[in-house]
């Protein structure tokens, strides 16, 4: 089934949005992508356990293991949820059963932490267990060493949501965007999270800033890409959003802004829910300080304050 049945209603976050899975491909020498049934997980076995980036659905869990298990003795230590999504962090409870830290910007663990709903779906996400929870934090940034290697997480604010981390193996020279970058599907902006295609349209920037035409660029959907295919990609995001504004200018509502189908030109090669695409890019320009639905203050609960606290926090809180 492709992202079409996907992105049906009612079918979201229900079904897998990749078909052709599981399948691993190294992508630089130590670095491997499990492309899965619900996303693609960046593998890197270290010397002292596996660390992966996004851990698909809970009903993925056995892939990656299988995958991982193909790839080191050691068991994962290490995950990092690009964003809050049950595709990206699904396996969180079951590692952290494991042993695994999970590691992810503080506003994935607050949405997390609370039932959060998507008015794109109509559909409210249960708020998840406690265990099941980001228990590493931090708020901007932070790098992870290994050996030689600089693992360098990013926040990008107000993306793809409001709580996605790109992920830069700087030595490797391969990025994880989460779903920052869809390749070959029309990109959801959850702006009830408070997504926006400013703030998806930077985060591109910042990586073509630091990518090279031999960076390996990870979609979180969607093939494997490399620099220029993300300029094709930060082309369709800012000629959309030029179209969008003109409209917006004449003052055409969103229905008429829809119906006009400004990304038509890009259509080629794309699957998925355009005119949901188009309707979140107008709700940007027009609402460019709209929060979405916020999180919860982390002062508000017992599961926000542990979101605050989480097993560490970078930098550290006194
Ligand atoms: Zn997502």
């Amino acid at each position: 089934m492709g992202i079409i049945g996907w992105l049906a209603a009612g079918a979201v976050l229900a079904a897998p949005i990749q078909a052709a899975a599981p399948e691993v491909r190294q992508v630089a020498p130590g670095l491997h992508v499990l492309i899965g049934t619900s996303g693609n997980v960046l593998i890197a076995p270290l010397a002292d356990g596996v660390l992966i980036v996004d851990d698909e659905r809970p009903t993925d869990y056995a892939e990656i293991v299988a995958a991982v298990a193909k790839l080191s003795p050691l068991p994962v230590r290490t995950v990092i949820n690009t964003h809050w999504h049950l595709d990206h962090t699904g396996g969180n409870a079951k590692f952290r059963a494991a042993g695994a830290t999970v590691i992810a910007q503080i506003n994935v663990c607050l949405r997390r932490s609370t039932d959060q709903f998507m008015p794109a779906y109509n559909r409210t996400i249960p708020a998840a267990p406690a265990a099941a929870l980001p228990n590493g934090l931090f708020d901007k940034g932070m790098i992870l060493r290994e050996g030689r290697e600089r693992i360098r997480l990013t926040y990008a604010p107000a993306a793809h949501t409001d709580g996605d981390t790109i992920v830069r193996f700087e030595r490797a020279n391969v990025i994880h965007m989460g779903d920052i970058y869809f390749r070959g599907i029309w990109p959801f902006i959850d702006r009830a999270s408070g997504g926006s295609v400013q703030g998806m349209i930077a985060a591109v920037d910042s990586v073509l800033k630091v990518a090279n035409t031999k960076t390996v660029i990870v979609p979180a959907h969607g093939e494997i890409a490399t620099r220029a295919d993300l300029v094709k990609y930060r082309a369709m995001l800012a000629e959309v959003v030029a179209a969008v504004r003109e409209r917006i200018a004449r003052g055409e509502t969103l229905e008429q802004v829809v119906a006009a189908k400004p990304a038509a030109p890009w259509r080629t090669g794309m699957e998925g829910n355009e005119d949901g695409f188009v309707g979140a890019v107008f709700d940007s320009l027009k609402n460019p300080d709209a929060p979405g639905i916020a999180p919860p203050a982390p002062s508000s609960g017992s599961a926000a304050i542990a979101c605050v606290r989480g097993d560490y926090f970078f930098p550290p809180r006194r």
